[in-house]
This record gives structure tokens, sequence and C-alpha cells, in this order.
């Protein structure tokens, strides 16, 4: 069934404390730890697609033993429990050890076409990394988890995957506002599946804590498994390996920025090594364009985490990354602007050509051009500025964009993407004066009008997870019916398809969803 080759823990240092206490972890990049069983788990929801890449089919996922390992409550031949060590800066400071709180490694699967995978139970209880959290998660964050990773895997963006997402049985207690009122939810675990799980924060405390010599051995490791076509002396790679995060890390940014999603909480131990979406919490879609949005209510005031800043963030914590690859590089060097430095420099540079490249190409298919060309950047942002004045739903009106008459530029074309009909009116001026000089321009890009709908339907979503569609899936989910969870997944497995018969699963935001919690905001307790 699954074939476990754990390099991780192999090739790296663990833990020789074998306790599952809170701790500080030192000289070591995991600790051994066995998930804590839960009461009566039950399989809600997996994704084929994910058990196929593991080999794995209906029946191998319908199996007692394979439902025991997703809930935490067996291991399967060749499987080890461990939970990794990192640090982070959180919200801009410094955090210190965080480490896999409540995810635990089940070790590394090698399938039939030799892809490497991790599997990670989120949720699966307490590990040295829990501090005083119970390590566990709730049914409703689960469920975004779940959905979320598949959804942004079918639109095309990098992302960690979930397998499956089972019911504990047993209930979990989270204060949801932290306003003093804990109550107990149903419990969950997810889980998630990527070729490594490895984060900035994983270097961070290392370099933190002057282990350098780990930090060397754990950078060696990383670019031998997950960048294996680097080459070259350990020097070269590591700035070759800098430079490859740097721009994956970019082409992720440019991602998210064109399906409108907010991740909500970049910190630097939320950044994957391998520029994948990782860790679901208090994340996002824009409905209504608002640069300034940000769904983490604990990130509210001071929006660090908004839709717009996301790209500026990841630099910046590509910039902890490099602070904390700097003592692997020679010393005398350090000072000057010397060849090493500079090419990681050199490779913050690079994050912001091609972060712009890829914005650039990414909406210019979004708008159907052919080609960007300079003065594109000031149609879209007077598109971008109209867009946020007028509350217009970003899904909805790039969708329908396509269906636009050219000839008519017919601002009636573009209805259904308002909210209000009293900024549709006050707005209708505007709009029709950017369709004419968006008809123009796509005039002169010359691109028949079938092909630039085609085109444009595949860079446009007609579905993407809106918050309140998962919201409504966890409510039914939490009264004991998941069918809005399958009817989800299936749904975003085409999102760019029309599907009929599920137009309402594109609808823009209802009004009760506005400020509804789960809807507009959400707390980063899960
Ligand atoms: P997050 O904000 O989810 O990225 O989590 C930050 C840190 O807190 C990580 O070290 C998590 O593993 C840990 N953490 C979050 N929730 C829990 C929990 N319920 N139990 C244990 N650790 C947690
Ligand atoms: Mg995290």
């Amino acid at each position: 069934m699954l074939n476990f080759d754990n390099r991780f823990v192999r090739e790296l240092p663990g833990d020789s404390e074998q306790r599952n206490q809170p701790r500080q972890v030192f000289g070591a990049c995991w600790s051994p730890v066995t998930p804590t069983p839960v009461a009566a788990p039950t399989l809600l929801a997996h994704s084929r697609e994910v058990a196929a890449d593991l080999d794995l089919d209906d029946q191998d996922m319908a199996s007692p033993a394979m439902l025991g390992a997703l809930s935490g409550n067996r291991l399967l031949p060749g499987m080890l429990g461990y939970a990794s060590c990192y640090g982070g800066h959180q919200f801009g400071q410094w955090a210190g050890q965080l480490g896999d709180g409540r995810a635990i490694l089940l070790g590394e699967t090698v399938n039939r076409r030799g892809q490497r995978f991790e599997l990670q139970l989120k949720g699966a209880g307490p590990t040295p990394y829990a501090r005083r959290a119970d390590g566990r998660a709730v049914l409703r964050s689960s469920i975004r988890e779940f959905l979320c990773s598949e959804a942004m895997h079918h639109l095309g963006v990098p992302t960690t995957r979930a397998l499956s997402l089972v019911g504990s049985g047993e209930n979990v207690v989270r204060d949801m506002f932290y306003d003093g009122h804990p109550i107990a939810e149903p419990g969950a675990i997810v889980c998630r599946v990527a070729p490594s799980f490895t984060r900035f924060g994983h270097f961070e405390l290392l370099a933190a804590r002057g282990e350098h010599a780990l930090l060397q051995r754990l950078v060696d490791f990383t670019i031998a498994r997950d960048f294996p076509a680097l080459v070259g002396t350990r020097e070269q790679k590591l700035g070759a390996w800098f430079h490859e995060v740097c721009e994956r890390t970019a082409r992720l940014m440019a991602h998210w920025l064109r399906v409108g999603f907010v991740h909500g909480v970049m910190n630097t131990d939320n950044m994957s090594i391998l520029g994948l979406t990782i860790d679901y919490g208090p994340y996002g879609w824009v409905d209504n364009f608002d640069p300034g949005w940000t769904p983490n209510t604990t990130d509210a005031s001071s929006r660090r985490y908004c839709f717009a800043r996301q790209p500026e963030i990841a630099r910046w914590n590509l910039e902890r990354l490099a602070d904390a690859l700097l003592p692997l590089l020679p010393k005398a060097e350090k000072p000057t602007r010397s060849a090493p430095v500079a090419e990681l420099a050199a490779a913050i540079d690079r994050y912001d050509e091609v972060y712009s490249a890829e914005f650039c190409t990414a909406f210019a298919a979004k708008l159907g051009l052919r080609s960007w060309t300079p003065d594109d950047g000031e149609l879209l942002a007077d598109l971008f500025e109209l867009m946020r004045l007028a509350e217009i739903d970003m899904t909805g009106f790039f969708r329908q964009l396509a269906q636009l008459d050219i000839g008519q530029a017919d601002p009636e074309a573009l209805r259904e993407a308002f909210y209000r009909d009293d900024l549709r009116q006050q707005f209708a001026p505007d709009l029709a004066r950017w369709l004419l000089r968006y008809s123009a321009r796509l005039r002169h890009d010359g691109q028949p009008a079938e092909r630039r709908m085609a085109t444009m339907n595949q860079a446009n979503p007609r579905f993407v997870l809106r918050n309140y569609l998962a919201q409504q899936a966890i409510e039914r989910a939490e009264q004991g019916d998941t069918q809005r969870i399958h009817e989800l997944l299936e749904v975003l497995r085409h999102p760019f398809d029309e599907q009929p018969g599920r137009a309402a699963f594109s609808a823009r935001r209802p009004d009760w969803a506005r400020h509804k919690a789960g809807c507009s905001t959400l707390s980063c307790s899960s």
C-alpha cells in the first residue's frame, strides 16, 4: 500500500528525550511523538486525487487500517510519528521556538512513480511543541483546510494538499472570539500531504540559537531531498537554492493575488520552503475588492497581512530567511558586499522581478490580453480603484468581463458583480469610461473574441471557496450532514468550468454573510 522511506528522521538528528512534554528542543530537527488516539473516528471526506498520488484507491481509503492511521489511532507499517522543530517571526517579531504543536508527521512515502510525499496529521494530539495548547483542531477549521487545499490545487495555485478529513468523535474546547466564552466543538483531524513541510522558520530557529553546524546539515539535506536539481559547490548550491526559494515565493504571491486569496497569517513559520500555500487558518477570499481587507481578526488593527500587502510581506519573510543563512557564508566576506552575500541580495531583487512579471502575465490573461504593455499598469490600477470604491465582487467581475461585447462596452453586462445598487448607479459612468478604454485596448490587441473569451475563462475562475460557502458546509457538518462538503469538493475540482445546475456555488456573498463570523472575519482559534 504505502511505501515509506523516512529520510527526514534518518538523515537529521532527533530529540533524545522521549517524553511527550512541552519543552525547548536543542540540537535536533525533530522529536519522536505518537499521535493521541481518539474515541470514535469517522472518515468524513477524502480527496481522490491525493489518494491516487499516494497509490491509494477507494478500497484502501475505506479500510479500517487506513481510518486508524488517518485518525492517529494506529501507525501503519513503515510509519513513524514525529514533530519537527522550528521557530518564526510572528507579526514582525521574533517568537523563538514554535514547532509542530499539533501537527504530527507520519513519515515520507514514495509512490510508484518515485514521487516523495510527507504525510502529516493536523489535530492528532499534543507534541513537545504544543506549549500549553491541546494539539487538537476543531471541525470548522479542519473543513476549511481540507476544502481550501484542494480548491487551491485545482485553481493552479501551489499548495499543500489534503488527503482526508476525519471526525474525531470527541469535543475540543475553544474560545472562538477570545472573549472568555469557551465552548465545546466537534474535533477533527486532517491528513495533509506535501513533498516537504519545511518552513522558513526551521532555518531561522537554528540560526537564532547559533546551532550553525545543524543549520548547515538542514540546508544540505533540504537541497539534496527537495531541490535535487541544484548542483555545484556547497556555496554555489546555497545561493542557487535561496534564489529558487525567492522565485517560487514570488510566483506564489502572484497566484494569491490573481485568485483573490488572503492567507491571513503570513508569519515566517507559515512560509513553505517549496513556495506552497501552507497552514490554512484564518484565511479568506476577497469578495468585494478591497486591497486592505484581512480576514484575520488578530490582524484587524495593523492589517499587516491584508490582501495587497502579501507580496511585500513575503519579501520581508525572505529577508528573514536570508538573515538565517548568513552564518553559513564565509566570515571574512560578511562585512563587505562580497559575492555570496551579494548573491542573497540579488535573489531578493530577483523576487521583485519575478513577482512583477508573474503578476503582469496573470492579469494580462485575466483581462484577455495577449501580452502586457507598460500602459496596462495604469488601466489595471484604475480598475482596482474603481472596484474598491464601488465594492465590486472580484471573482464575479473578472468572470463576467469575458462576456463583454466590446462593440457595446455596456456597464450593464457587469451588473451582477455589484453588491450595492446605489454604488452601481453612482459608479456607472466611471465604469462606462473604463470599459471604453478597455475595449479600445482589446481592439488594439486584436484577438478574436472567442479566443479572448476562452483564455479569460481559463484565467478567471467561476468557482472559488467563498468564505460563506465554507461556513455553510461547516454549519451543516456540525449538524452531522457532510453532503455540502462533498458537493463543494466536487464543484471546486473544476473551478474554471461552467457547471450546469451549480450556479448557486458561484453566487456572490449574500447580505447575511457580510458581517457574520466565519464569513467575513475569522479568529486564529482553531
Ligand atoms: P499557527 O498560528 O497555526 O501557525 O500556529 C503557531 C504555533 O502554535 C505552531 O507552533 C502551532 O503548532 C502551535 N499551535 C496552534 N494551535 C495549537 C494547538 N491547538 N495545540 C498545539 N499547538 C498549537
Ligand atoms: Mg503555523
